[in-house]
């Protein structure tokens, strides 16, 4: 079957119409947001109305029905467009991680419960897997789920979860029977904030994406009914190779829309700075840098729009999203510091907001699996 993922003027119109949108209404106050740590409540308000956290949700669950190659296209075009890439964190978390988990495993009355209130941002949603003692060999956990009655009693820690302690509902993973293994011997669960037992403690300070909020969840014999297992219980491990799938496939299309953000600003800057009676663009020092961004980034682009034809076509998509996950991440890095490189002080200096790039960009070689894990599962792929 031969890849075909041209743009319709449709699409082309809402890319447009998405980047407006960013750009006006989402960028304000950022250099004080980021010093503060501070979510960004309007921006995301925003998001919602315009339909941005039910892009990938089907209209009877209050979401907008996109394919998912136009909701690649909708997330680089809000990557390029917001410059909050915190903001831009927290949804796409919100949206991969939550919502689309809610969707392909939970229940009809699971569903009707959740998705609309997600849709609207009126929930915010989490993912909860990483504990104190398993982050990459994340199903290592010690978080236990134990059946009375009508309910499960959660006992354990997790620990760096974007947007707690802010988020309303989270999909969390437990053991519900350690002696079935990895594979069947554990659950994923939907916990609403309130319930009793469940403390959302400690707010991180971290490097970058400071306006995502990170928190950590802690369940002291907390009761969760047991309407609220995720699927069949046992089935944790399928749920989280799905969700993680989509998280990997899907987040970093935003990364690709702040590539092209600030390939666009070199670009600007190199044909204005003069030094040595020459715009500095015109030595080959500085200009093959910017060369170099272009090719990570129309080979970002190619992998991405492949993954999102490979979905719509209902195929797995798991070497692939490994495969782009390394490269974006790692791009987005490179292009972060050639960047500064070529703004000289400007470029280290808060004002000019490339230094906040380079550390918010930092973080995606981490998170939805570390770059290390990615070349392993490529690895292993390939048989070794
Ligand atoms: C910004 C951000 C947001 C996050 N959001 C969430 C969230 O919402 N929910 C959530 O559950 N978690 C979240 N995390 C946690 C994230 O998933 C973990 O940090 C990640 O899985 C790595 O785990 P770790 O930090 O414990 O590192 P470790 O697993 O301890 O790894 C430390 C180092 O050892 C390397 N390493 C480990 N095992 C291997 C191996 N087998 N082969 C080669 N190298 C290896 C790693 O690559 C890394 O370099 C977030 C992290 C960040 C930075």
């Amino acid at each position: 079957m031969s890849m075909n993922f041209a743009w319709s003027p449709e699409q082309i119109a809402f890319y447009k119409s998405v980047v407006n949108f960013a750009q006006q209404e989402l960028n304000q106050d950022l250099i004080e947001k980021d010093k503060s740590s501070q979510f960004n409540q309007t921006g995301w308000d925003k998001c919602a109305e315009f339909g941005v956290l039910g892009w990938s949700i089907p209209q009877e669950y209050g979401g907008q029905g996109n394919d998912p190659l136009t909701t690649i296209l909708g997330l680089e075009a809000l990557g390029y467009g917001c410059r909050d890439n915190g903001l831009v964190f927290s949804i796409n978390n919100h949206l991969w991680s939550c919502a689309v988990s809610i969707l392909n495993f939970g229940t009809q009355a699971q569903k009707q419960k959740y998705l609309p209130a997600l849709c609207q941002g009126k929930s915010i949603g989490g993912h909860a897997l990483t504990e104190p003692n398993s982050g990459s060999a994340a199903f290592d956990m010690q978080t236990e789920a134990v059946l009375q009655e009508d309910y499960y009693i959660l006992n354990g820690t997790k620990t760096f979860i974007s947007n707690a302690p802010l988020g309303d509902v989270y999909i969390t993973f437990a053991r519900t029977n350690p002696d079935l293994g990895i594979q069947q011997g554990i659950s994923a669960f939907i916990i609403d904030k309130n319930l009793p037992g469940l403390t959302i403690e400690k707010e991180w300070s971290k490097s970058g994406l400071r306006t995502a909020p990170m928190g950590e969840l802690v369940f002291q014999d907390c009761k969760v009914p047991v309407d609220r297992c995720l699927g069949k219980e046992g089935k944790g491990y399928n749920i989280f190779q799905s969700t993680i799938g989509w998280e990997r496939s899907f987040l970093f299309a935003s990364n690709v829309g702040i590539m092209e953000r600030i390939l666009d600003q070199c670009v600007k800057y190199a044909r204005k700075r003069r030094q040595f009676g020459q715009h500095i663009g015109s030595f080959q020092a500085v200009s093959h840098k910017i060369a170099e961004m272009k090719m990570r980034l129309e080979l970002a682009k190619l992998m991405i729009y492949k993954i999102g034809w490979l979905k719509k076509e209902g195929k797995r998509a798991f070497l692939e999203s490994s495969i782009s996950k390394i490269f974006i991440s790692e791009g987005l890095v490179e292009t972060c510091r050639d960047a500064i490189q070529i703004h000289g002080a400007k470029g280290y200096i808060t004002d000019y907001e490339l230094e906040r790039e380079l550390r918010d960009s930092i973080a995606g070689t981490i998170y939805a699996g570390t770059s290390e894990i990615h070349r392993g599962i490529i690895a292993t792929l390939l048989g070794l």
